[in-house]
This record gives C-alpha cells, sequence and structure tokens, in this order.
C-alpha cells in the first residue's frame, strides 16, 4: 500500500526537492508551508508520516509537533532541523517528535529513516532486491550472489536509484538531475560511465544482466 508523507516545511526549493524524492521513491505526498493548517490537514489526509521543518514561520516547529502527538500520537514525526545544536535536537525530541534529521542531508539518509519509521516492528527490513541482487539502505551494503559489492558513492546512489524504480526506464536526464542535481554543466556522458562502472560491478561476474540499455533513452534495472 501506498504510504502517505505529510511536508511542513517553509523553504520552497527544499519543499519541492522533499516532494520530488518522496514521489520518485513510490510515496504519496501532502505538502505545506506552515503549520498553521496542520492538524486540519492531518485529519483529512491521514499522512503515514510527517516531515517537520523545525524553523517554521508563523507557528513554531516545536508547538506544531506537540500540537500533532497530543492528537495523533501514533504518526511517526520526524523533524528537519537546519540548526545542528544538540539543544534543538533533544527539544523536538522532547516535544514527541520520532527521530530527526540534520539539514543538509543526503537523500537515502532521509528514506532509510522514514522506511524505519514507517515499518512496523514485524515487517521485512527494507532491503531492496532484483534477482540476487540486494541493496540494504541503512547499512549502505550491496551484495549480488551473496557477494559484498563495494562501491564508491556516486556508483551507491546510482545503484539506489536504479532499484528504488525497478523496471521503470530512466532517462539520462532523470539520472542526471537525481545523482548529479541539475548540473548542467556536467556531460550527459558521466551518466554512461557510471553505468558502465556499476554494470562491471554488478553483471561482470553474473550470467544474467540485471542493467539494461534502453537506445537512445537512458537504463532500466529489471531481471530479464
Ligand atoms: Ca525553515
Amino acid at each position: 500500500m501506498i504510504k502517505t508523507i505529510l511536508i511542513i516545511e517553509d523553504d520552497t526549493d527544499l519543499r519541492k526537492y522533499l516532494i520530488r524524492t518522496l514521489i520518485d521513491t513510490g510515496f504519496s505526498v501532502v505538502d505545506i508551508a506552515d503549520g498553521v493548517k496542520a492538524l486540519e490537514i492531518i485529519e483529512v489526509k491521514k499522512p503515514d508520516l510527517i516531515l517537520l521543518d523545525l524553523g517554521l514561520p508563523k507557528l513554531d516547529g516545536e508547538s506544531i509537533c506537540r500540537e500533532i502527538k497530543r492528537n495523533y500520537p501514533q504518526i511517526p514525526v520526524l523533524i528537519l532541523t537546519g540548526r545542528n545544536h544538540t539543544s534543538d535536537i533533544v527539544r523536538g525530541l522532547n516535544v514527541g517528535a520520532d527521530d530527526y534529521i540534520t539539514k543538509p542531508f543526503k537523500e537515502e539518509e532521509l528514506i532509510a529513516r522514514i522506511r524505519a519509521r514507517l515499518r512496523p516492528a514485524a515487517e521485512e527490513s527494507g532491503i531492496l532486491k532484483v534477482a540476487d541482487l540486494e541493496l540494504n539502505p541503512e547499512t549502505f551494503e550491496v551484495k549480488r550472489g551473496g557477494n559484498i559489492i563495494q562501491l564508491s558513492h556516486k556508483e551507491y546512489e546510482l545503484l539506489h536509484y536504479l532499484m528504488i524504480n525497478s523496471k521503470r526506464v530512466l532517462s539520462r536526464d532523470m539520472i542526471l538531475q537525481r545523482i548529479w542535481m541539475t548540473a548542467d554543466y556536467i556531460e550527459r556522458r558521466v551518466v554512461d560511465v557510471y553505468i558502465g562502472y556499476l554494470r562491471k560491478k554488478i553483471d561482470g561476474k553474473s550470467k544474467i544482466p540485471l542493467i539494461h540499455t534502453i537506445r537512445g533513452f537512458g537504463y532500466v534495472l529489471k531481471n530479464d
């Protein structure tokens, strides 16, 4: 079942980035720029998790968190804070937040934390699997046929992106935007180069290739 995440964040760029990232990961997203209507929206949309910025105009994140937790104690709240001070984090956790993440954060860390909070204790571990390829977003460990594969940071990000979108064709532009952000100055060829590195490591020793080229368009990771 698709999980819904409510984003409460006043920074427009960050909000857009979060929306895109979460939708690409397969979540349904509701977003607001301030927390004044948070409770109403929660009542209507029934989100499975809330991403809450601490530094908000009008009503501060801590008050909103307290209100959310008073009314909806079962919904996990993950605090986004740009203030890397222990006291802010402690205050956030004191008003009932379940976890926090400090800006700037890595996308995979955000997703791993969201998944960890969404997962009922009994549920599976969040490890991504395609055929005998496994990626653990919490330990960043990648295995093919049980053998650990060492990847560079970019290779890992690229593989993760391919795996969460397995069977879906990704264009070079989509990959560039996601892994290299909107770096227009970077050659599109960098995608092909990194796919080449990944292929060598992921498919090199296996009889069944998982990374496929869609000529003139991009790439897809799938098992056939
Ligand atoms: Ca803010």
